[in-house]
């Protein structure tokens, strides 16, 4: 298969790699990877040692690249994880019905909410950098992966038409075409660094610590017996706990020991601190954690003091 496209691409491909981003063969028209899904692999060719992905074929190789795309008018994927690229992929709506949700009323396309979520962070536009236009007319801002950190692809986390692409996802090139429209750069100029600020919103929270009830004992050391156990059983009933039923475990829980927070058995500060931990070791926001058990000390007869 020849095509007047071959050259092009290949220049495309070749100058995406010289910039040291790995790039695999993408279905020539088309943004989907060429070759076959995993679904149907073969285990045969490239494959025989188990599906190799496109983010394990991409090469920076220049006789793999040449052969490759003097074969078909591929276009061309730059696999972002290995390029060490995370690319802000700032989206249009694709047609009058795809319109932005409450939380980004008024706003016309993923720039618009770009734009927000820069004047948020109290940082400038990060315009300063390689930046493709894609077919449809949004835009790919290209920047270099902060060291030490492994960010993945992101759809919408950050906002409305606003995506990411790094481990686990690649972008369309520059040069390459998809449906007749080519991607092209709209600012020459190297990948910066990943701003701070993004990065940050980009990193996935830690998980919290579970709470190790073991010890729970040693820090109620003042408290009876009876009372440990009555906090062991509603911690243990929060920690397990099931989503869309957490608040409700922890205010259950509060509600309960309010009784012995009442007779003195338990201070309202260890019943608050031992459920604080609880509520946020299984993923309730600390806001609601303590909201919760203010409101169940109350209900339940403690904690009149601390209402706020
Ligand atoms: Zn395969």
């Amino acid at each position: 298969m020849t095509s007047t496209l071959t050259p092009a691409l290949l220049r495309a491909a070749v100058a995406a790699a010289k910039r040291g981003w790995p790039v695999f063969p993408l279905r020539p028209g088309d943004k989907r990877p060429a070759g076959h899904p995993e679904r149907a692999c073969p285990r045969s060719g490239r494959c025989t040692e188990g599906h190799r992905t496109p983010e394990q074929r991409a090469t920076l190789d220049a006789g793999h690249i040449t052969a490759c795309w003097q074969a078909a008018p591929y276009n061309v994927g730059i696999a972002t994880g290995p390029a060490q690229l995370v690319v802000v992929d700032l989206d249009i709506p694709k047609d009058e019905t795809d319109t932005a949700p409450p939380e980004w009323a008024g706003m016309a396309d993923g720039l618009d909410v770009f734009a927000v979520l820069c004047e948020r962070a109290g940082e400038r536009l990060p315009f300063e950098t390689y930046t493709v236009r894609t077919r449809r007319g949004g835009q790919h801002l290209y920047f270099t992966a902060p060291e030490g950190k492994t960010l993945r692809s992101t759809g919408g986390s950050l906002g409305w038409k606003v995506d990411t692409r790094a481990w686990g996802g690649y972008v369309v090139a520059a040069g390459s075409v998809v449906g007749g429209a080519p991607y092209e750069i709209i600012h020459e100029a190297p990948a910066a660094p990943l701003p701070a600020w993004l990065s940050d919103l980009l990193t996935p929270k830690p998980a919290p610590a579970p709470m190790p009830l073991s010890e729970l004992s040693a820090r109620m050391r003042n408290a009876t017996a009876y009372s440990t156990t009555a906090m062991r059983g509603e911690l243990e009933k929060v920690l397990s706990a099931r989503e869309g039923g957490r608040n409700r475990a922890v205010y259950g829980a509060a509600y309960a020991l309010a009784r012995l927070v009442r007779t003195g058995d338990l201070t309202e500060t260890a019943v608050t601190s031992e459920l604080m931990s609880a509520g946020q070791s299984i993923g309730l926001p600390a806001s609601e954690c303590r909201t919760a058990i203010r409101s169940g000390l109350i209900r339940g007869g403690a904690g009149e003091a601390s209402a706020a």
